[in-house]
């Protein structure tokens, strides 16, 4: 098994047996409301390799790109397990805060840097984008 992961109040248990094709710090709006004012952190993997057991519940909305996001989360905790996007139903992405240590991931890009805070402390040695870059390739 790859990773292992669980909501802050282990309600929801996750189970990954493949490999992450891409990470991501992620500075849209919607991403700094949910994560208290910074950015998330996410890892996207093949959606089937990605088991995960306990109740989620979900919230939807239409992207700037007029694709569908969903984010699920813990209804009893309320700790961000994965989003969707409906442009892209075979991945996940998957938020770090839920994955257990130690795991080697560390965000590679950088993403929504124009939506942003002036005091964001932004890795100049990252690519990013000022928006939305093309999704990753498949695995
Ligand atoms: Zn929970
Ligand atoms: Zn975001």
């Amino acid at each position: 098994m790859a990773y292992t992961g669980r909501c802050a109040c282990a309600a929801v248990t996750l189970e990954i047996t493949g490999e992450s094709v891409g990470t991501r710090q992620c500075w849209c709006r919607q991403c700094q409301t949910i994560a208290a004012g910074g950015p998330t952190h996410n890892a996207i993997f093949p959606a089937e390799s990605v088991a995960i057991a306990g109740t989620l519940a979900s919230s939807t909305w239409t992207a700037a790109s007029g694709n569908t996001l969903t984010f699920h989360f813990c209804p009893s905790c309320g700790t961000q397990v994965y989003a969707q996007s409906s442009a892209r139903p075979h991945l996940k992405t998957v938020r770090f805060g839920v994955l257990d240590q130690p795991h080697t991931l560390v965000p590679q890009v950088v993403i929504w840097t124009a939506d942003a805070p002036h005091w964001a402390q932004i890795n100049p040695a990252l690519e990013s984008w000022p928006q939305q870059p093309p999704a990753p390739p498949p695995a």
